[in-house]
Formats: structure tokens, C-alpha cells, sequence
């Protein structure tokens, strides 16, 4: 089976999601890409997660097109292969339809610093997208649009979140980061009258990241 571990990555990447509360149902869908021949494996459209299998998994290439597979590739393959071509960096791409990022997405054009978790791991505003054209490639353009090289997430309006990763695991947790702090947005929202929350101090993000990216996690062993 031509990438057989990245349609591996693909099926337990979305029990993961599932588990962790990510995705629902058949909603959602994950790509990730083969360094070496820029082919990429992504979820097949329409499936329940805890039904996928390696072999419903499609392999596109870059432009949508199905290299290797049965089934049909997700129905937001465009959306997936856009930001892989506008991306080179990034190797996997989580996409969901997560409650209260999307609830953002309706009322904000960006989810503001609302988090020091957020704006150290992901960034200190997580921009939201025009409305794009669903099933065209307007809804991609209207993500692309919008990224820029250090972009790790992105709300997607009237319809969700999509985040980039070098693997997997990097864009699950950006999901879930991003979700959290989407959550406690609108919390602090509705508990605040509607009026805008405090947000975390704009000046003091490049030293806290700086800080972070410097200290974080354990020290490697000699
Ligand atoms: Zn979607």
C-alpha cells in the first residue's frame, strides 16, 4: 500500500481527535504530507473516524489530484492542498469544526490574546477569515489569504479551525490549544457584560515568548 505509515498517521490521528474531544461524528479531516515525494495522505470523505481504515485513507498529490486510493478524498481536499502549496514547511494539517472557535469566528475577526498558553505556543492572535465560497477554491483562497510563514492557526468563518504543524502532534495539540482559549473568549465575554475582556499585555508577548522558547520542557541529556 503506497504510504502506508502516513495513512496509519491519518487513522490514528483522528481516534486521537475523537478522544480528545476535537471532532465529532464525521466532522473534521486530516492531511499529512511525504517529505521526500510531496504526496499527501488525507482523510476519505464522509467516514466515521472509528471506521477508517488505512486503505480508505487517499493519497493526493498537491493540486487534489487522487494518486492512490478507493475512496474519495475529503470534500475540503482543496483547503488542505491550497495551504500545503502555500506552506512548504508544514507536513500535517488538522482541520475541525470546533464549538467555540467557530462561535468566534461569527463575532470576531480574530481571536484576540486572551491566553498566555495561546500566545506562546500559537501566537498572539489567531486570525479569522472572510466568508469563503464552500466546495471552491474561494474557500481555500480565503485561508491562504490569511497566512502568513509563522501562522500556526486559523478560524475559519461560519465554519471552524484549521491548524499546521511539522507532524501531527504538533497540530492536534494547536487544535486543542486554540480551542481552550476560544472557550474562555467567550466566557469571559458573556461574564463581562459583552464588552471586551482584559487581554494578556501585547508589549510583554515577545519577551514571554522569547523566555518560553528558551526554557521550556526538559533540558536534553548529554
Ligand atoms: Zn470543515
Amino acid at each position: 500500500m503506497l504510504l502506508e505509515d502516513l495513512r496509519r498517521q491519518v487513522v490514528n490521528v483522528g481516534l486521537e481527535a475523537l478522544e480528545r474531544g476535537v471532532v465529532h461524528g464525521t466532522a473534521g479531516n486530516m492531511s499529512v504530507r511525504d517529505r521526500a515525494s510531496g504526496l499527501i495522505a488525507i482523510s476519505p470523505s464522509g467516514i466515521p473516524y472509528p471506521s477508517v481504515s488505512p486503505a480508505d485513507v487517499v493519497i493526493v498529490d498537491d493540486q487534489g489530484k487522487t494518486i492512490d486510493g478507493t475512496r474519495k478524498p475529503s470534500s475540503e481536499t482543496p483547503l488542505h492542498t491550497m495551504v500545503m502549496r502555500a506552506r512548504p514547511d508544514i507536513a500535517a494539517i488538522v482541520h475541525t469544526h470546533s464549538h467555540y472557535s467557530t462561535v468566534v469566528s461569527c463575532i470576531r475577526p480574530c481571536l484576540p490574546a486572551i491566553l498566555t498558553e495561546v500566545c506562546l505556543a500559537v501566537g498572539d492572535t489567531i486570525p479569522v477569515t472572510r466568508y469563503g465560497l464552500t466546495g471552491t477554491a474561494d474557500f481555500g483562497e480565503s485561508v491562504v489569504e490569511v497566512v502568513t510563514p509563522e501562522t500556526k492557526a486559523v478560524i475559519i468563518k461560519n465554519h471552524g479551525l484549521i491548524c499546521f504543524g511539522k507532524d501531527f502532534d504538533e497540530a492536534l495539540l494547536t487544535a486543542e490549544i486554540v480551542e481552550e482559549a476560544a472557550k474562555v473568549y467567550v466566557h469571559a465575554l458573556a461574564a463581562n457584560g459583552g464588552r471586551e475582556p482584559d487581554l494578556v499585555p501585547a508589549g510583554l508577548i515577545p519577551e514571554m515568548r522569547e523566555r518560553f522558547l528558551a526554557s521550556y520542557g526538559q533540558a536534553t541529556p548529554a
